[in-house]
């Protein structure tokens, strides 16, 4: 459905045809919890006649978001735990996370961050948060990557991405600047020659991580702006939430990953969805993500095969969770299975 600017609003959603007028009342109290955005290019791809589509599903909010479980938690993958001053998340050591900004262009309904972005979240980092954030990371020579998250750091003006960048450019131990978005799929008219160039930190590798979820997300547009990126001699990665009712299908997940690896992005990591509040609709269970992974194993190339993988609630980070394809024997050798489910026996070395 064509709209005009980012829809924002319950009013906004009836208007679209998106959700029913009766629903108003009830998706306003979902929008005062959980910020809403759906970018014109995200409209233009739900079909409003499939009461399941996949992209709708992402973005529209809806009334059980409101129903919280027992395990879910504001903070599910513990960023607080691990942020020594504002903006940084240090949980690994040769890494840090800065969140420059916790704005998005969509405002995903799974988000892991949702209790920490949109207008009514954490904000951008003042001027002298900033200072201190680079002060942290100029001080701790063990930090190799730098990783923009948030919020989504492509909002930002070219001008202050290049602030940023221009930076890090003047912190040795530095050698690796990551971005982590979803505009080239969700605005891919905002990746152009201006922000393209702002993202490139002098002397170091630039990678961008792109978060799409379903094959369709990967329009002629959105790969003509990774496409972009990619021959300005960016590398980019791909980054998906394994969701129900999204991606939680054998055909579709190896839709995903070929449409990545043809846009010249690596597939990197499949993430178990976390333990936001109000997410349970899209969780499924561990066994089943696992079949799924293991259905990429037969069916596509080495290319598109992503990493399954599991933020360990409380800030412990991320743990490999695709099923095991080897198990040793009593007798010290091992048994292994092929992509059919084959089992074949190996020896000990
Ligand atoms: S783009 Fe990322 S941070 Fe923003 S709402 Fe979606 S998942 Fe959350």
């Amino acid at each position: 459905m064509n709209v005009a600017r980012t829809i924002r609003t319950a009013a906004e959603l009836v208007e679209a045809g998106m959700i029913a007028p009766e629903l108003q009342r009830d998706i306003e109290q979902v929008a005062d919890r959980y910020a809403v955005a759906i970018s014109p290019a995200m409209a233009a791809l739900i079909d409003p006649d499939d009461p399941h589509d996949p992209i709708a599903r992402q973005f529209v909010p809806d009334v059980v978001e409101l129903a919280t479980t027992p395990e879910e938690r504001a903070d599910p993958i513990g960023d607080l735990a691990h942020s020594p001053v504002e903006g940084i998340v240090h949980r690994y050591p040769d890494r840090v996370l800065l969140k420059a900004v916790h704005v998005c262009p969509v405002y995903c309904r799974f988000c892991f961050r949702r209790e920490m972005v949109g207008p009514q979240g954490l904000g951008t980092l003042s001027p002298e948060a900033m200072d201190a954030a680079f002060a942290y990371i100029a001080g701790r020579p063990e930090i190799w990557e730098v990783i923009l998250t948030g919020g989504d750091p492509l909002v930002l003006s070219p001008r202050r991405l290049e602030e940023i960048t221009r930076r890090l450019a003047t912190i040795e131990h530095v050698k690796i600047v990551r971005f982590h978005s979803r505009v080239p799929v969700v605005e891919p008219d905002h990746v152009d020659a201006a922000l393209i160039a702002a993202l490139k930190a002098s002397g170091k590798s630039t990678y961008v991580a792109l978060h799409a979820n379903h094959p369709r997300e990967l329009t002629p547009e959105a790969r003509a702006a990774c496409a972009r990126l990619v021959d300005s001699g960016i590398v980019m990665v791909s980054q998906s939430v394994l969701l129900r009712g999204v991606n939680d299908d054998p055909g579709v997940l190896a839709g995903l990953m070929r449409a990545f690896v043809e846009t010249r992005i690596k597939p990197y990591y499949l993430h178990h969805p976390d333990l936001a509040p109000g997410t349970s609709h899209f969780r499924l269970s561990i066994a089943e993500g696992q079949a799924l992974v293991a259905s990429l194993r037969g069916r596509v190339s080495g290319l598109c095969q992503p990493t399954y993988i599991l933020d360990i609630p409380g800030g412990h980070g991320k743990a490999e969770i695709g099923a095991a394809t080897i198990r040793e024997r009593e007798d010290g050798g091992f048994t292994v299975a092929d992509f059919r489910g084959g089992q074949h026996l190996y020896p000990p070395k």
